[in-house]
């Protein structure tokens, strides 16, 4: 394993990655000019759409007059589909035998939406990870482990490939269960793996609790990459990881529908960057629609993926919200960074008892408590006219004796950082449900009555 790098091995692509700024938006403008014609003229779709706004792709002429251009909506793919041509409907451009890839959407809020992908298209979704897992220090040496059954979603296909592009060795512990992989691991020494953050700890404990294994001390995975949740952004959650691999743990983001467009770099700046090489991501007021080009406020991710032929991703609203950092990072990256990654969804972000809240403040308290379990559950309900919230949670059988003072340092951290009052109930340990892929922690049961 090399410990240093220098300057020149840093970056998958040292050019883009270090553009200066004003070539960096002339470069996105110049691709998004590109995208817009492609997709208008190969697609009823996009022609359409384009066409009620009056807008022609022609009328882009600089930077600001993306702005204009009308944005596309997940519920608008949903109502094309399984027309022809079948089953993606008339946003696709090109002849369906051009097609290689099938992926759907988790249909976390619906309906699965389809993406259909080129192989060219599917390049370039390995490219994106190579950015990605490069700036993560993945390298020809590493043995990468991918403890992930491969199904209909795009999750870790494309990581799966990247890596391979990259030269590291792949190890697919696809169908083996939870064990099996972490003797796996074990057994070939592997150096980096890729999950989401709660199998992340799911696996730990297991490697704990069933086999007496310690992680940090009996394996050799030094790097893992995050995706699917938050969890890698929240400071809380990312110290656990890193504590019970002893391995720098390292967040992505990125939709089936738009591609992998963020990723954290070594220097772990507290946030993400934006790849702007591949995708042009723009900030807009949650309510006003305006846009946001200065840090410290957030605002929706409104995103375009520069360079996807088949089904084109042309100011998709992504209803995630975000804030730009106010310091560029140490890397040297010209891309810039989100502070503190995806810090929620515009649908997410709630009103209880009249206090506007992201759920992942709630997961950045409770894994911030070092004698409660990585388990925890927050049920939102109405009683009469009053919003109700309920937290669910397991004390670590070792840390039973210190339940007081637990509870209160709970109560009062849950106060001040999300300024809400909460029935705490408490769990017998490892009796909350455990889950594999996205964890569904939080449940606002007041619209079902
Ligand atoms: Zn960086």
């Amino acid at each position: 394993m090399k410990t240093s790098f220098n300057q020149k091995d840093l970056y998958w692509n040292p050019v883009v990655e270090t553009l200066p700024l004003k070539k960096l938006r002339d470069l996105q403008l110049k691709k998004f000019k590109r995208i817009l014609e492609w997709a208008y003229e190969k697609s009823k779709f996009h022609r359409k759409l384009y066409q009620q706004a009056g807008l022609e792709p022609g009328d882009i002429q600089s930077y600001e007059d993306i702005a204009k251009v009308p944005k596309v909506e997940k519920s608008m793919m949903r109502e094309i589909q399984r027309k022809d041509p079948y089953p993606y409907g008339d946003a696709l451009c090109v002849p369906i035998e051009e097609v290689t890839e099938f992926r759907q959407t988790s249909g976390t809020t619906g309906v699965p939406v389809y993406q259909p992908d080129t192989w060219q298209d599917w390049e370039w979704w390995a490219e994106a990870w190579a950015y990605l897992l490069y700036a993560q220090g993945y390298r020809k040496t590493d043995r990468v482990f991918l403890p992930f059954g491969y199904n209909i979603f795009v999750a870790f296909w494309a990581g799966h490939y990247a890596a391979e592009k990259i030269g590291c060795e792949v190890v697919p512990g696809g169908v083996l269960d939870t064990e099996a992989r972490i003797l796996k691991i074990q057994e070939l020494k592997a150096t980096a793996m890729m999950a989401t953050p709660t199998y992340v700890l799911g696996m730990a404990d297991t490697a704990k609790k069933k086999l007496g294994i310690d992680p940090a001390r009996d394996l050799t995975i030094r790097k893992i990459t995050c995706a699917g949740e938050p969890g890698a952004s929240i400071p809380s959650t990312k110290q656990r990881m890193e504590e019970a691999w002893g391995a720098k743990v390292y967040d992505h983001v990125g939709a089936t529908e738009i591609g992998a467009w963020g990723f954290e770099c070594t220097a772990q700046p507290g946030g993400l960057h934006v790849n702007e090489a591949l995708f042009l991501m723009q900030l807009e007021d949650i309510e006003t629609g305006e846009l946001i080009e200065e840090p410290g406020r957030k605002g929706k991710i409104v995103i375009t993926a520069l360079d996807r032929i088949a089904q084109p991703c042309i100011r998709f609203d992504s209803k995630d919200v975000a804030e730009w950092s106010k310091e560029p990072c140490p890397c040297g990256r010209t891309f810039r960074v989100i502070h503190g990654g995806v810090v929620g969804r515009a649908d997410d972000i709630t009103k209880i008892k009249g206090v506007l809240i992201a759920p992942s403040a709630i997961e950045e308290v409770v894994r911030s408590i070092k004698g409660l379990s990585n388990e925890y559950e927050a049920v939102v309900t109405k009683k009469g006219d009053l919003d109700d919230i309920t937290l669910k949670i397991e004390f670590l059988p070792e840390e039973e004796k210190n339940r007081e003072a637990i509870l209160a340092q709970l109560k009062d951290q849950l106060r001040l950082k999300t300024n809400l009052g909460y029935n705490i109930e408490v769990h017998p340990y490892n009796s909350l449900p455990r889950y594999e892929v996205k964890a569904k922690r939080f449940k606002d049961l007041r619209k079902h009555g």
